[in-house]
Order: structure tokens, then sequence, then C-alpha cells
């Protein structure tokens, strides 16, 4: 029986964008338009689906090593969905599992999407981010008048964002480390490696997680040395991203070349770590 791996992430581990590397004239067309997924969901065709499965570095990396790699069903992820995915597909014996880290801020508010508390059935699971852009933009929300009521405040002024940006601060730990654990209980039967967050600031911040930095899986730069740092791996590439090769698609997701480095990095670490 085939081996089984699974990739949680986000939109990088997916593929989102890869449909623009089709070389046809619905995709070329495509690569001088507005492209991020609100634009490209409502144009997929089999064919899109196909080549973007076929291409991501999960599905590369499978048929590589004659493994099955197991993502996520939809686009997009957080440690939030990534955990939601665990428990609702029930994945049976892995081989390990590789986590590609995002966003803090994009989580849940209490991390998981079972969370029937008060807040998380009126928000509908929104995330800490969300609440800060209902800040920023002077929008009247469910998740900011919660908020203002935890602290006692009526309006947002500066105490309460004083405050809250302290919270921010808590509740970025408070995440990482419910994660971590969930993390220790599948490593009694599977082990579990990252790779490095594409957000810089999210990259620093783990870094200070020595049970995350331990487990960060070498990138292979494009002149073959290797990194842990995103940053570095990705300033290696000449046009790393979709929106450097086509700027009108304003995609800032990995381009085709991106993937099959991704692909290339977690082949070493199996062929190193596993025998394969
Ligand atoms: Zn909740």
């Amino acid at each position: 029986m085939e081996d089984k791996i699974l990739f949680l992430g986000d939109s990088f581990t997916w593929g989102e964008g890869l449909e623009l590397f089709i070389e046809n004239e619905k995709w070329i067309k495509q690569r001088e338009l507005h492209s991020e997924w609100l634009q490209l969901e409502v144009i997929q065709d089999v064919e899109s689906i196909k080549f973007r499965e076929k291409n991501r570095y999960p599905r590369l990396v499978g048929d590589e090593l004659n493994i099955i790699p197991i993502t996520e069903f939809k686009n997009g992820g957080s440690f939030g969905t990534n955990l939601k995915f665990v428990k609702d597909v029930k994945i049976p014996d892995l081989t390990c599992i590789f986590v590609q880290l995002s966003q803090l801020g994009r989580n849940p508010l209490h991390l998981t999407y079972g969370c029937r508390c008060s807040y998380c059935t009126k928000t509908h699971w929104e995330s800490i981010e969300t609440i800060y852009n209902d800040i920023l933009e002077k929008k009247e929300s469910n998740g900011l008048r919660y908020m203002l009521d935890v602290f006692g405040h009526n309006e947002v002024d500066n105490e309460f964002l004083r405050k809250f940006l302290l919270f921010i601060k808590w509740h970025d730990r408070y995440i990482t480390e419910l994660f971590i654990e969930e993390c220790k209980k599948w490593e009694q039967t599977t082990p579990v490696y990252f790779i490095d967050s594409w957000s810089i600031d999210d990259s620093d911040y783990w870094r200070g997680y020595s049970y995350i930095n331990d487990r960060l899986i070498n990138l292979t730069k494009k002149d073959e040395t290797s990194t842990k740092r995103w940053s570095t791996f990705i300033e290696s590439f000449e046009n790393p991203y979709i929106v450097d090769l086509w700027p009108n698609t304003v995609n800032r997701h990995p381009t085709l070349e991106i993937q099959q480095y991704l692909a290339k990095s977690v082949i070493s670490h199996l062929r190193e770590n596993f025998g394969y």
C-alpha cells in the first residue's frame, strides 16, 4: 500500500493561481487581467482544476516518491482550518504531516471552528484580523461590539485600542500554544514538520518557539543551497510570485517554479529522514 502524507497549509499549498500557467487562449488572456481568487473562482473549469491539482507541490512530491498526498479541499487556510480538516476527515495512518505556516491573525478567535460560544456563533468564527479591520474601517460589527463589551468600552477610543493591541499579543501566544498542543498529540504517532510562513512578521514571531523552529524544513533555493527562512528562499528567484510575472493579475501566490522548488525541498526532506 502506498504511504500517505498530509499537507496542511493555506492557499500556497492549495495552489491558488496555478491555472494561469495553462498555455491556452483563455488563461493567457487572463494573465493580463485582475486575477485574484474572487476573479478566478468563477471561471474555473475541469482543465484548470486538474492542472492546479497536478502542479501544486504536494502532488509533485507524490508523483516523484509514489506516495499519496492529502491536501485540504478548500482554498485558503489557517491553523483553524488545518485542525478542522484533520478532525472532519479522520485521516488514516500517515507517514508524516507537513504544515505550511500561514498568518496568526486569520485564525478564528478561539482557534477551533467547533467553538459554540456566543462570540463564535454570532460572528461565524470571525478572526481577530477581521475585528482589527473593522476598527480601521470604522465598521460596526458583532465582533467589534463583543470586544468593546469585554473591555467595558462604549466606543473605539485610544484606551480601547491600547487594550485591544495588548490583547492581540496575548492572543497570538494563545493560538500558537493551542496549535502546538495539537501537533504534540499528532506527534505521538506521526512526525510533524513545518514550512516557514510567507508572512515575514509571522515567520519572525514563530522563530521564538523552539517547537516550531526545530521542525522547520530546509527550502531549496534557486542556486540549490538551502535555507529555512521563506524570505531568503523567495529572494533567490527572479519572479517568485504570479504578480511578478504578470503585474495586472495582482495575484501574490507562488509561481509554478516556486511550487516545483517547494516539492524539491519536501522530497529532499523525505529522502533524508525516511529513506525514500
Ligand atoms: Zn468561541
